[in-house]
């Protein structure tokens, strides 16, 4: 077979690839509008919601939702103090999604306006002490919310929902069913515990992005060549350091200086960094390939896993960089 009729053939196989990629779109959006029809259903009835800081960028994608959802939405933002009696007097919930330094003590100040039988959640990134607040200034239901993504997400569906419960739990349930309804896959977990995991999750990667960031910056190598010699792989790498630099500032350093207690657990990080230098000039490549050996039983079958998944999603990044090209 010539070149030429192959090269015909893979376009239009690639044409029956876009062909397939818009009807799962379609498929998607199909199954989403239905999920969200539910979800309206579900909410039985319509709540007045109150978002403070639904200006912000995580709280306007919830205010969106909430009305998406067909419940009536108010914002409330740092210049409507002198009405919070009036915004805040019949809300059946409140949401607080405001920068994590100022949550405790906006907090404080809300809670007096608030109705006893209001459910008063939070969006903030660290769960312990916000939730502890809420727990102590309001009487009523309670509960902290932790969406593991950020604003630049299209919709809901498939993304992460951290949630603690705090008191009350029957009065917010349809608060947590609808967001289930729209897709996202909520996972309960002590405010503890959530704090725990988010110091690998979030403040480790962040916090190393970071530093790698600094490096980059330092060491000052051309961005354009390193950009043309990366592949998909090195070039999803780069962009996910990349991206974190065209972000909130505020925003990680109030993730990454939120405990201090994680600071030990950088240093430690910072310790492991050192010692495998060390063992890099003590030239023992054994030694390596032996600690190289123990990180693969720590992860065990999951390396495996992961090696497939991130072949798929490297499939993924290799299609969009070539759509990127065209
Ligand atoms: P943001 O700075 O974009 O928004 C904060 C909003 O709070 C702004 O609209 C601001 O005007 C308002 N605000 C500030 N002071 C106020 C006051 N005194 N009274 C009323 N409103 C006030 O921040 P963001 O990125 O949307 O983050 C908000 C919360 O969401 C944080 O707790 C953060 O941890 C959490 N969160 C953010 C993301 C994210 O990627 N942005 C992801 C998960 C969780």
């Amino acid at each position: 077979m010539s070149e030429a009729t192959l090269t015909e053939q893979l376009l239009q196989v690639e044409t029956q690839i876009e062909a397939l990629l818009k009807q799962k779109t379609e498929l998607e959006q199909k199954i989403k509008q239905i999920n969200l029809a539910h979800a309206q259903q579900t909410s039985q009835c319509q709540k007045r919601i109150v978002v403070v800081g639904g200006r912000g960028k995580l709280g306007s994608l919830f205010v969106r939702l909430f009305v998406e959802l067909g419940h009536s939405v108010s914002v409330f933002e740092q210049q409507d103090w002198q009405n919070a009696a009036d915004i805040l007097k019949n809300a059946d919930l409140v949401v607080v999604s405001v920068p994590i330094n100022l949550t405790t003590q906006i907090i404080q100040q809300l809670v007096k306006y608030l109705p006893a039988n209001t459910v008063l959640a939070d969006l903030t990134s660290i769960k312990a002490e916000p939730l502890a607040a809420m727990l102590k200034h309001h009487t009523g239901p309670v509960v902290g919310l932790h969406p593991m993504f950020g604003p630049d997400v299209p919709d809901i569906h498939d993304q992460v929902v951290a949630y603690c419960d705090g008191r009350q739990p029957e009065q917010y349930q349809w608060l947590i069913d609808a967001l289930s309804l729209l897709g996202a896959k909520l996972n309960k977990v002590s405010a503890e515990s959530h704090d725990k995991s988010m110091a690998f999750i979030q403040v480790m990667r962040h916090f190393s992005t970071f530093v790698y960031g600094l490096h980059l910056q330092q060491e000052n190598p051309k961005i354009t060549d390193l950009i043309s010699l990366s592949s998909p792989i090195y070039r999803l790498e780069l962009a996910m350091v990349g991206r974190l630099f065209a972000q909130d500032s505020q925003l990680y350093a109030d993730i990454i200086y939120s405990n201090p207690n994680n600071f030990d657990l950088l240093k430690r990080f910072a310790e492991r960094f050192n010692e495998g230098i060390e063992l890099l000039e003590s030239g023992d490549k054994e030694l390596f390939k032996q600690e190289f050996a123990d990180v693969r039983s720590w992860f065990g079958e999951y390396a495996e896993h992961f090696l497939k998944e991130s072949r798929v999603m490297l499939e993924a990044a290799h299609h969009y960089t070539e759509l990127e090209i065209k």
